[in-house]
């Protein structure tokens, strides 16, 4: 995730970009930069937010009708000055800008510092650079046709925008997996990342497509493909008002954060679940692989919807790895003396990386000799850093105060680590492995197919959303998801509401059982199934109302439940990445159907960093 602007004609660049990066800022703010070009190459770029930048420019020259710029979400190198874009190639000619990760990067960079040439940052973006440079200079061609020979050898995603101080009447931007739209101006072009910084100068915009190079001067735009074919840009009129735009189009944040899941969840898996080799890449594992295989117990911590990503990863490790699994409040963890024994490892699950209970529990168990392992978003926070390693979730910055793409950003994530450390230690066999391998890789679709049509989950939160109290059961792996369900629910409309496992509810909880209370059944087809259908009639027989999450085609369940919400079919290791889907909508709709701000539920932080 990082926010990409470019402009070219006959403004000021400068505070075309500068506006622009603001208005992207929320896909990435760990550092910014700019490059402009006016009589030679002048590059400033900052760690920190955009108005750093800003603040570190003031006084400096800054004309030029040409300019490009960057918000920096930290895949490769920390959060940094010299890790912020723009990049310089080693002859100082060209700066490049890119949202996205080569993952070839490092035998690239190997060939290119055999060919003597100099790296200044830890990026994977310097090396596409200086690779793109290389081959200019060896194969005596034009840019443009360096660039094409680099994108044909390179694995990975990008929206790269490239700018090349002999040149300064062209902007050549490329993209593959990571979005770009140019803007259609009189004498002038935009680039950006998405709509928001070009709406308030025109509403006719190009979206590149995938494997196309877009030759981007004032008053003239080329699109090629990779074979160097032109083709037709086909130019759309912008459908939307700039106050729509910044939530990028959807009423709220936490509506557009449950829609980027098939994006983000793909996010989390891209460069480290790679099916085609029955493979897995987490540095943050592989190099610590012992730790794991050695470990006696693993303790998982975490608050909120991050505990009940844990609880989840709880039976995922159990069944692949075969390992002890805790699951810990933070809260209670770092008050209550827990017994830690050196070689313990204790995998922390927070968003924000910033979680105050969070992190003074790691802080304790780290002196105690446990190994910790951060299962994070948010890059280069506190609880990335006082780790010893660890995987981020990629999920993007989420700025709807109830979690949902963090959530399933963090169970992608775990579920990767347990088949990667099961099918290391050997308690998960080789085709059950390569099974849950493609299972995986196949969820963002599946996640697209729920969000293709929500309106009957909306009709359903409407209905209930007047109930004073929900009930949310389920069993084995769906168990946790019926707990995320219920504090969803609790978040976003105020509707008290209760987690339980099915088999619980017999003691206590049924007795709250009337027509008027709606229960939420998470029923998806596992080895619990039979199990699960038998509860559900007997709510059905106290006459209760029962909503079920269900398996698509589901006969059985849509005859006993009074409305269903189905998910496509998956291994029950996986469903609760496709069955919170629904959950999350449900208390979304239900939430705008009591006109809250489900955006900033009362009393609610995002960031929780007080005790
Ligand atoms: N992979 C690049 C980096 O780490 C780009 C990250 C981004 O998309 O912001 O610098």
């Amino acid at each position: 995730m990082c926010g990409i602007v470019g402009y070219i004609g006959h403004r000021n660049a400068y505070p075309v970009v500068i506006k622009g990066l603001k208005r992207l800022e929320y896909r990435g703010y760990d550092s910014a930069g700019v490059a402009l070009l006016n009589g030679g190459l002048k590059v400033h770029k900052k760690k920190g937010k955009v108005a750093d930048l800003e603040e570190a420019t003031l006084g400096k020259n800054l004309d030029g009708n040409v300019g490009i710029g960057h918000t920096r979400w930290a895949t490769h190198g920390e959060p940094s000055d010299r890790n912020s874009h723009p990049h310089v190639s080693n002859n100082g000619e060209l700066a490049m800008i890119h949202n996205g990760i080569i993952e070839n990067y490092a035998s690239i960079k190997q060939e290119l510092i055999n060919n003597g040439y100099q790296f200044h940052s830890d990026t994977d973006t310097e090396v596409l650079l200086n690779f793109i440079e290389d081959i200019k200079i060896n194969n005596q061609c034009t840019l443009e046709e360096a660039l094409r020979i680099a994108l044909r050898r390179i694995v990975g995603a990008y929206c790269i925008l490239l700018i090349d101080q002999n040149d300064p009447e062209t902007i050549i931007a490329a993209r593959k997996g990571s979005p770009l739209v140019i803007g259609i101006g009189k004498g002038e072009h935009f680039l950006a990342s998405d709509a928001s910084p070009i709406i308030e100068y025109t509403k006719e915009v190009v979206y590149v497509n995938d494997y196309e190079i877009a030759i981007v001067k004032a008053d003239e735009l080329i699109l090629k493909n990779l074979g160097n074919e032109k083709q037709t840009p086909f130019i759309t009129k912008l459908d939307m008002e700039l106050a729509h735009i910044e939530k990028g189009g959807y009423d709220h944040f936490m509506l557009k954060e449950i829609f980027e899941q098939p994006q983000t969840i793909y996010d989390c898996l891209r460069g480290r679940l790679l099916p085609e080799h029955d493979e897995i890449v987490m540095r943050g594992i592989d190099n610590h692989i012992d730790s794991f295989l050695k470990a006696s117990r693993i303790v998982m911590v975490g608050c909120g919807t991050s505990w009940h990503a844990a609880l989840i990863a709880e039976y995922i490790f159990e069944e692949l790895c075969r390992i002890p699994v805790e699951v810990e409040y933070a809260s209670e963890f770092r008050y209550r003396n827990p017994v830690i024994n050196e070689g313990d490892v204790i995998i922390a699950i927070s968003q924000s990386g910033e979680t105050a209970d969070t992190l003074v529990a790691l802080e304790s168990a780290k002196e105690k000799g446990a190994f910790i392992f951060g299962v994070v978003n948010a890059v280069g926070s506190s609880i990335a850093r006082l780790s010893h390693a660890g995987a981020y979730t990629h999920a993007g910055p989420e700025i709807g105060v109830a979690s949902t793409k963090a959530f399933t950003g963090q169970l992608a994530a775990l579920t990767m680590m347990a088949l990667k450390i099961g099918y290391k230690k050997g308690t998960l066999n080789q085709e059950r492995y390569t099974q849950l391998v493609r299972e995986l890789y196949a969820v963002p679709e599946k996640v697209k197919e729920i969000l293709t049509d929500t309106s009957h989950i909306k009709k359903i939160a409407e209905k209930y959303a007047s109930a004073s109290d929900f009930l949310f059961l389920g069993r084995g792996y769906n168990f946790p998801v019926a707990l995320e369900g219920a504090l969803k629910l609790k978040e976003i409309s105020y509707i008290h509401a209760e987690g339980y496992p099915a088999a619980e509810m017999k003691h206590g909880p049924i007795a709250l059982v009337e027509e008027t209370l709606p229960v939420v059944f998470v029923a998806t087809h596992d080895s619990y199934y039979e199990k699960i259908v038998s509860n559900v009639q007997e709510i059905k027989a106290r006459k209760g109302k029962v909503i079920a999450v269900a398996t698509e085609g589901d006969q059985q369940i849509s005859h006993m439940a009074d409305d269903v919400m189905f998910v496509p079919a998956c291994d029950e290791i996986i469903a609760p990445l496709l069955s919170v889907i629904p959950l999350q909508l449900l208390s979304y709709y239900a939430g705008v159907a009591k006109e809250l701000d489900v955006d900033k539920p009362r009393n609610l932080a995002k960031s929780v960093t007080v005790e």
